[in-house]
């Protein structure tokens, strides 16, 4: 079995940004199990996987378009308390996360994160933490198998490395 379309993907990986810095890894924990296909991880490491059998070991760059995005300014943002409906506001504290329309596109949504909170604004980003940062994964390949029906549906995987519900 190759790594394609509703694959399921049990992959060790580590991620390292420009400066050799590991920004996240799975190794000395579980491996990570994903649902190909089905943007559960960045797109770019998505098709550097494709095609990939059980111990192949994948070295790649991913470009910040292909990755986390590019810094979009007007995603950073700083809000009128009073936007914020009553029950929210007492929670709104920085690295605090909510989704919300795109300000430029009412049908996308976007996370943001609270940056801090002022006396009459609250501080925001929409952008990823990691956007502008092209990406170094190492990843191999430990263990792939077919997705369940139930996982499709789902869009995500069940059991070890995935979702408990
Ligand atoms: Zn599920």
């Amino acid at each position: 079995m190759k790594i394609g379309q509703d694959v399921v993907a049990t992959i060790h990986y580590t991620l390292r940004d420009p400066e050799g810095e590991i920004l996240d890894s799975s190794s000395g924990a579980d491996p990570l199990a994903y649902l190909h296909g089905h943007g559960q991880i960045v797109v770019g490491l998505e098709r550097a996987l494709a095609g990939k059998g059980v111990g192949d070991k994948v070295d790649v760059v991913v470009s910040p378009e292909d990755g986390y995005g590019t810094h979009d300014d007007s995603l950073d943002l700083a809000i009128p308390k009073t936007a914020f409906p009553d029950e929210m506001l007492g929670q709104l504290e920085p690295s605090v996360q909510f989704v919300a329309e795109h300000p430029a596109d009412d049908d996308q949504m976007v996370m943001y994160t609270v940056l801090g909170v002022e006396e009459e604004r609250v501080l925001v980003t929409g952008n990823h933490p990691l956007a502008d940062t092209p990406l170094h994964f190492n990843v191999e390949v430990k263990e792939l198998r077919a997705a369940s029906a139930e996982e499709l549906e789902h869009g995500h995987v069940h059991g070890p490395g995935g979702h408990h519900h």
